[in-house]
């Protein structure tokens, strides 16, 4: 762990504004333990800061540049969605990342709302463009670009994932590589680089957007979905946000400070679109609540009645009660309350 400076305007004033006790917060910790290396360093209370200067939320101290690295080349990755884990629920399977397996075939639907957002600003035109995915995980982005015509390539830190979209979506060395975004010499150049929620991740989105500066030509268009403190679900529920989450989400961006980091590493913000969100309303909303609720009082009982316990065991199958914990608390935790109005897609191409 380290304590950094704000990666915006380098000033080392803050305020804290949250404190976190992971151990509390039990899907953020789950969902991300098996990654690190050492274990004891997630656990206690992790701190979230205000610039005093600039305003750019950020957690701090945090996993040090080394120890990043080490998380996300990480052969037990876990991000995105609980359910292409399958080890977490069945003891029998081997501990591994899983998923791909039935996703072979091209659903155009699945990231249509990505492709909308792109063709908005490049037109409709496909062939010929060169995009580049920048922690592409397995690659399935890549896989549908290509579908739809795109001269496409990912990029991603953990050889795990790699291989497995090589297997998955046969997609060779040159499509899909374990690299570095400095990795690239200045010769490869892009004409739409995508960073689906990579940038709260890193420990400097300064840096890794100067890094891209250099496969850039004067009109390629960079996309960068992230959470935005600007979101109304980020007004309503504060800490409980789902996002809120210390030691996966190094950076909070409101729009001013990404567009403000934009401008510091020499882009310029086009615009800013919201997520597939918009598809979701009200209701939705109110039933993860209630969803949410319910799952964290069953999961009260579970742990603490003997009796429903053994009432389950007959359903568990071969999942040990560690697992089906896990399985619990995973399902619909009472404080996800994401997927609201809360991603945006930032664009931005390179200042004159
Ligand atoms: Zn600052």
């Amino acid at each position: 762990m380290e304590e950094v400076p704000c990666d915006l305007c380098d000033s080392d004033q803050s305020t804290i504004t949250y404190r976190i006790n992971v151990v509390e917060s039990n899907m953020r910790y789950y969902r991300y333990a098996r990654n690190v290396p050492d274990r004891e360093q997630m656990t206690g209370e992790q701190r979230i800061v205000t610039c005093s200067n600039c305003g750019l939320i950020y957690t701090n101290p945090r996993f040090s540049p080394g120890e990043l690295q080490k998380v996300y080349s990480s052969d037990r990755i876990i991000g995105g969605n609980w359910k292409n884990f399958p080890y977490l629920f069945d003891s029998s399977q081997p501990d591994v990342f899983q998923s791909g397996q039935k996703s072979t075939s091209y659903n155009p639907g699945l990231y249509q709302w990505k492709f909308d957002i792109i063709q908005h600003y490049t037109g409709k035109k496909t062939k010929g463009i060169r995009l580049l995915d920048l922690g592409c995980g397995d690659g399935k982005f890549v896989h549908d670009a290509l579908q739809r015509g795109y001269d496409a390539r990912g990029i991603d830190l953990s050889p795990d994932r790699i291989r497995k979209g090589r297997e998955v979506f046969g997609l060779d060395e040159e499509r899909l590589r374990c690299m570095n975004a400095d990795d690239f010499s200045s010769e490869d150049q892009f004409d739409v680089i995508v960073m689906w929620d990579i940038i709260e991740h890193v420990g400097s989105p300064a840096s890794i957007l100067q890094s891209i500066k250099k496969i850039c030509h004067p009109r390629t268009l960079v996309f960068i979905l992230t959470m935005s403190v600007d979101s109304i679900t980020y007004k309503l529920f504060g800490k409980n946000w789902n996002y809120v989450n210390p030691t996966q989400h190094l950076t909070y961006f409101s729009h001013r400070t990404m567009r403000e980091m934009l401008q510091k590493s020499g882009f310029q913000l086009m615009g800013v679109e919201m997520d597939d969100s918009r598809r979701k309303n009200v209701i939705h909303l109110v039933a993860r609540i209630l969803l949410g609720q319910a799952n964290r009082f069953f999961f009260y009982v579970y742990t603490r009645k003997n009796f429903l316990r053994k009432l389950f065991r007959p359903f568990q199958g071969e999942i040990t009660d560690e697992r089906m914990h896990i399985r619990l608390e995973n399902l619909y935790p009472g404080s996800y309350i994401g997927r609201y109005h809360d991603n945006f897609v930032f664009v931005s191409k390179p200042e004159k």
